[in-house]
């Protein structure tokens, strides 16, 4: 176990694969939060003052800290969340996402002479003026990659950021908080609060703006209490991602999908496909395809890195999914294959599960699961499909399996989602170019992608100036000059 102060509160973290308490986090208070949030404000107006190609500099050494300290960073979420794959995808993931918002930041500060307007003595230029201090709070689905995707482009923006991870996955942050350290200016104006609901709730209450990754429920939470303060809140929350298989498909290549989408990071993932909707005239062939690659997947259990579905990784989560696995079994679903909770070195493990005889009474068609599970459900028309999908609280994401790109959108265009993959899964969390929004009550504010991910950090302050010789200030007419 890990050396904590005595001092001060902690908790004990859960290990993933073998299910002991092994990890003894720090629990920073509300006075520790507003300590390190005026730290990180002090250092603000100097950061937004340096200039972009500064804040560029200081970033590309921040990856460049990042990379060359891969190793532990991996081996620290190897041990939060117990899977290999994923770990070394968060660390690629956060240096590609520094490269690509620098690019962003570069080309949204770049010159922008004065405009001319419809009054010919009037130009206007506009300031672009960071929100002074960004708060970040993330889920433990995919904690480094998560804790960083907002706050990269708030601190290009020119913004202070002050970061809380989950605390369920606490692991990596010693690493991250020492390579910060080495990259001189940067702990200035980025700091790391660790803790439990209380401290996320203190960061709401210190920020001028709060970028949330989380449930809905505790979304919803974080922005009453925003909307109380009335800072922006900029919220990623769950969803229950359907996948639209036409009759025209490629079948074997539409179950790989389906099956990676729903499967990776054992459906801890908010972009999962929770839901399969497929013609009915092709129904089997698709669940059968989908049990024969399901039952190759291995678990990677005893090694990490012996299969690809690592364990469960929260108590809470196991719950979830027994729960409605129970309640679809009790309204009649049938488990095609998996379906078996397994405690295995003191870890829950799931294989990847498919059911059939679902319908949209049952909670696994309607609830996020956040587990590998596969429930499938047959249509009869297009429009059917639409609905069926579109019959849901959340507007995460989706797919469309067809022939063609034009049949695919055919149904993409009425889905109620943000992004839609066509003839693939997650590509609006995996194509980080393409700006979106989500629908329902799967969020809420600006893009997190492509260049609105830096714009929506700084609010525009219009410079309207009557400089031309010869025209005059508004004034009542008939009171002369
Ligand atoms: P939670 O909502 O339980 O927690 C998210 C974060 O909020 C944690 O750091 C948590 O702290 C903190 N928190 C809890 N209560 C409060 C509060 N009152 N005020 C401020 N912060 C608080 O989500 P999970 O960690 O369980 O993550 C899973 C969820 O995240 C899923 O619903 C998933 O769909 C969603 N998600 C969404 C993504 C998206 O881009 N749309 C991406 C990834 C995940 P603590 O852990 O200490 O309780």
């Amino acid at each position: 176990m890990n050396n904590v102060a005595p001092k001060h509160p902690t908790l004990l973290v859960r290990n993933p694969r073998t299910g002991a308490r092994d990890y003894e986090m720090r629990v920073h208070d509300a006075a520790e939060v507003s300590a390190t949030a005026a730290r990180v404000l002090a250092g603000q107006t100097a950061w937004a003052d340096a200039g972009v190609t500064h804040r560029c500099a200081v970033l590309a050494a921040f990856h460049d800290a990042l990379s060359a300290r891969r190793p532990e960073l991996v081996a620290a979420l190897e041990a939060d969340t117990g899977r290999r794959w994923a770990s070394h995808m968060e660390v690629d993931t956060a240096l590609s996402n520094i490269a690509r918002c620098s690019g962003y930041a570069a080309g949204i500060f770049a010159e922008r002479p004065p405009v001319a307007t419809a009054d010919p003595g009037v130009r206007f230029m506009t300031d672009l003026e960071p929100y002074r201090l960004v708060g970040c709070i993330g889920p433990w689905n995919f904690p480094l990659q998560l804790s960083l995707i907002d706050a990269v482009p708030a601190l290009l923006a020119g913004s202070s950021v002050v970061v809380k991870p989950s605390e369920m996955t606490p692991r990596f942050v010693p690493v991250l908080r020492s390579i910060l350290e080495k990259v001189g200016a940067l702990d200035q104006v980025l700091a790391i609060v660790e803790g439990d609901a209380a401290t996320g709730a203190s960061l709401v209450a210190v920020v001028d703006a709060i970028c949330f990754t989380g449930s809905t429920a505790t979304g919803r939470k974080v922005a009453q209490n925003a909307a109380e303060r009335l800072i922006p809140a900029f919220l990623e929350l769950g969803g229950k991602d359907p996948a639209i298989v036409l009759q025209s498909a490629d079948l074997d290549a539409a179950s790989s999908a389906i099956l990676w989408g729903s499967t990776i990071n054992s459906g801890h993932s908010c972009m999962s496909i929770e839901r399969v909707y497929v013609d009915e005239r092709i129904l089997e062939p698709v669940v059968e395809r989908l049990v024969r690659k399901a039952n190759a997947v291995r678990l990677a259990y005893p090694g990490v890195g012996d299969g690809e579905i690592g364990p469960i990784i929260t108590e809470q989560q196991i719950a979830v999914i027994e729960a409605q696995l129970r309640d679809a079994m009790t309204r009649g679903a049938r488990i095609r294959t998996g379906g078996e909770i397994e405690l295995l070195g003191g870890g829950t493990y799931l294989r990847p599960t498919i059911l059939t005889d679902v319908d949209h009474s049952m909670r696994i068609m309607q609830e996020e699961t956040f587990g590998p599970i596969i429930p499938v459900m047959p249509f009869a028309t297009e429009a059917q499909a639409v609905s069926l999908a579109n019959d849901g609280h959340y507007g995460l994401s989706a797919a469309v399996f067809a022939a063609t790109v034009d049949e695919a959108l055919g149904v993409a265009h009425h889905l109620e989602a943000g992004g839609v993959s066509v003839n693939d899964v997650c590509l609006t969390g995996l194509v980080p170019e393409a700006e979106k929004n989500s629908f329902k009550l799967s969020g809420l504010g600006g893009s997190r992608m492509g260049p609105s991910s830096v714009r929506r950090f700084l609010r525009q302050r219009a410079i309207i100036c009557r400089d031309r010789a010869g025209t005059r200030p508004w004034y009542y007419d008939a009171a002369g000059a």
